[in-house]
């Protein structure tokens, strides 16, 4: 008999059992990049908003001084491969792991902190891809709410996708990949109404 290999978590719960009644975990995904992880800094301190930036070990061994200034802020950082290859659930184990365990060293060497938490790049996950994660310690992180905002579907969509968050979701968004302007744009106008309506937010 193996483990029983874990699904990837989608609410906040799974993640933080004791987390209050209104909690909400914003997630960013591919930094830190030098345009728009400090950008996105600014508008999460703006609306005193913690969030969880799944960083890329390539860009964090690049921009170490990034992954301070997310620690620094009160973040939490989750694991999010070395090169972000895609479909990642198509590598073999071996190639899996290596992405997984050398994005681990990158980032502990940029900011002295071990992520609990991985991310399969584009939310590919697989049962390898589940093995090799909870072979290397790390709980696998998915979410509820995409507004698809790597693909710059316009400010008014990203809002009115994330829009819809309720109480225990995980929200997907982006702070590296792409010009993120309309990310930024959009986060700076839907996380103060999400707190207006009794949104608690929590770094996982
Ligand atoms: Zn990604």
């Amino acid at each position: 008999m193996g483990s029983t290999v874990r699904q990837p978590a989608r609410r906040v719960r799974d993640l933080l059992p004791d987390a209050p009644a209104g909690a909400v975990a914003l997630t960013l995904d591919d930094g830190p990049h030098p345009t728009w992880t400090p950008r996105m800094l600014d508008v999460l301190r703006t609306h005193q908003v913690l969030a969880t930036f799944c960083l890329v070990g390539d860009q964090a061994r690049a921009h170490p001084a990034l992954v301070r200034a997310i620690l620094g802020a009160g973040h939490s950082v989750c694991n999010h491969t070395m090169t972000h290859p895609q479909p990642f659930s198509r590598r073999p184990r071996a190639q899996m792991r290596a992405e997984i365990s050398r994005a681990q060293e990158a980032i502990v060497a940029a900011g002295g902190r071990s992520p609990r938490l991985f991310r399969a790049p584009g939310g590919d996950w697989s049962p390898d891809v589940l093995a090799t994660a909870d072979e290397l310690g790390l709980i696998p992180l998915g979410w509820d709410v995409d507004p698809r905002d790597w693909s710059r579907p316009g400010e008014e969509a990203i809002v009115r996708a994330l829009s819809v968050a309720r109480a225990g979701d995980i929200l997907l968004s982006h702070d590296g990949g792409g010009d993120r302007s309309q990310t930024v744009a959009a986060l700076d106008r839907v996380l103060p109404a999400l707190r207006a309506r009794g949104c608690v937010f929590v770094a996982l």
